[in-house]
């Protein structure tokens, strides 16, 4: 049987499910993966919002594998900077590309840019302590918007409704609490283009909304519009039918006179940010459905007052040297995993999974069955990939020592797990993220 060692890109749960995936299905396989952040995890650390710990109970399951002494985990390590393709091939017989998406998409809308104007995946990436991210965010708006019908909407929605006393025994960290504890959000404005049965969001997280003593959830009820085709999609899916009926008890409820609200319009679209110099108010325009699952403008336009907006559109890839990008669908070009070229010929032994694969949309369990679809590609190909020049464990970390990096192994990240699970415990918190990259290479170390 042929040895491989193959490099995954990226420690989220795409690349570990990858390297669990290949390493039982191939005896004679070994892994590396390769993370430019000195934690593994990818956006279940640093995406999934700090109060849904039971989906970060998954990073259990992730940590087994990571385990796996057929496995290494090499953070603190950078595709692109630290490290180049070439470099790879030379010591791997296969590379993976799993490095997900971490941006904003864009909204081209007049007054986008002005202060006060955010990207979700900005915000985000404050909230849940991302070291690569200024460590204040500005919280002083009264009234916010949020554009966009997903469930990152949703949670920045919540994250900013919500007071920061019902975050306390969560993992954030200590700049956040005190940043969120800052906050003057009382009104949070979500803003839909479509109607109640074509949301993007997913009936537990909207229902979660109304979780918080201190958040009512208020539908308008102008925007609440079901067609025919909304009724086809309400009865044959039961995930929409769900929405649908959480909405619809929202709209009913009777307000409790709670501190905060989260305000969902329905059948508005984004026309312009106002404001002298930074953000007054955002300009909607109504709309209705079309009949076919899409909505079109209906020249009655709002003006909501607001002092900051958060566009939450949807997340985007990166383009990755020396790989091909396509800019349109913002993901690496590929069939079944296998990268294709410009030409559409599939790069011998390179492979893509996850978000970078498929675009930013999707659970962590469809990265599983990414994974499983490009390795199998991958153990299909084997007859075809070249040997590397240099095929030995060391030479990689050979090569990152003399180029100067300070890699950061999985015993090196458990030690700065426990540090944090221990600052945490310290509080009667859950955990407490470190955020500076210096400080967490220093607990790495011990
Ligand atoms: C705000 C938010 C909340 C979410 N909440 C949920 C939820 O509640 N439940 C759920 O099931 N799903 C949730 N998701 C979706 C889930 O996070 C994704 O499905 C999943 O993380 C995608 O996995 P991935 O491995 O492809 O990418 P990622 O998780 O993005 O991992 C990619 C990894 O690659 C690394 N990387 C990037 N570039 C490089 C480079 N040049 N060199 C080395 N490493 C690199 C990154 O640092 C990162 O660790 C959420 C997503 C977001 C954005």
């Amino acid at each position: 049987m042929r040895s491989i060692r193959a490099a995954v890109i990226g420690a989220g749960p795409a690349g570990i499910y990858a390297a669990d995936i290949l390493t039982k299905e191939y005896a004679a396989a070994e892994v590396d993966i390769i993370e430019r952040l000195p934690a593994p995890y990818g956006l279940v650390r640093y995406g999934v919002a700090p109060d849904h710990p039971r989906i970060k109970e998954i990073i259990k399951a992730l940590g087994r594998v990571l385990a796996n002494p057929r496995i290494r985990f090499l953070g603190n390590v950078d595709y692109g900077t630290d490290l180049k393709l070439a470099d790879l091939q030379h010591y791997y017989d296969a590379v993976i590309v799993a490095t997900g998406a971490v941006a904003d998409r864009p909204l081209e809308i007049p007054g986008i840019d002005l202060p006060g104007s955010h990207g979700a995946a900005d915000f985000v990436s404050w909230y849940a302590g991302h070291p690569d991210v200024p460590r204040d965010w500005p919280l002083e708006a009264e009234s916010v918007a949020v554009i966009g019908a997903g469930n990152v909407g949703l949670d920045v929605a919540r994250m900013l409704a919500k007071p920061v006393e019902e975050q306390l025994t969560t993992e954030i960290a200590d700049n956040v609490r005190r940043g969120l504890a800052a906050n003057r959000a009382k009104d949070v404005h979500v803003f839909a283009r479509r109607g109640p049965a074509q949301v993007k969001f997913s009936p537990m997280e909207l229902r979660e909304l109304s979780h918080s003593p201190s958040v009512d959830v208020l539908v308008e009820e102008d925007g609440f519009q079901v067609d025919e085709a909304s009724q086809s999609t309400i009865s044959s899916n039961k995930g929409v039918r769900l929405v649908v009926d959480t909405l619809l008890k929202y709209l009913e409820a009777t307000p409790t006179e709670a501190p905060h609200r989260i305000h969902i319009h329905l059948c508005h679209a984004p026309i312009e940010l106002l404001g002298d110099g930074r953000v007054e108010a955002i300009r909607t325009e109504r709309t209705r459905l079309d009949g076919t699952g899409n909505a079109v403008g209906t020249g009655e336009y709002v003006v909501t007052p607001v002092q900051a907006v958060y566009r939450a559109v949807g997340y985007l890839s990166t383009h990755l040297p020396d790989l091909p990008f396509d800019h349109a669908a913002g993901v690496v070009p590929n069939e079944a995993g296998r990268v294709l070229d410009l030409d559409g010929v599939a790069v011998p032994g390179v492979y893509a999974t996850g978000w970078i694969k498929r675009g930013p949309v999707g659970l962590i369990g469809h990265t599983k069955s990414d994974a499983a679809e490009t390795i199998r590609s991958l153990l299909d190909d084997l007859d075809g990939i070249p040997a590397p020049e240099h095929p030995s464990r060391d030479g990689i970390i050979d090569h990152l020592v003399s180029r100067g990096v300070d890699v950061v192994t999985y015993e090196d990240w458990l030690r700065l797990d426990a540090h944090e699970l221990g600052l945490g415990e310290a509080e009667g918190r859950e955990r407490i993220k470190v955020v500076p990259r210096g400080e967490m290479l220093r607990a790495a170390r011990g």
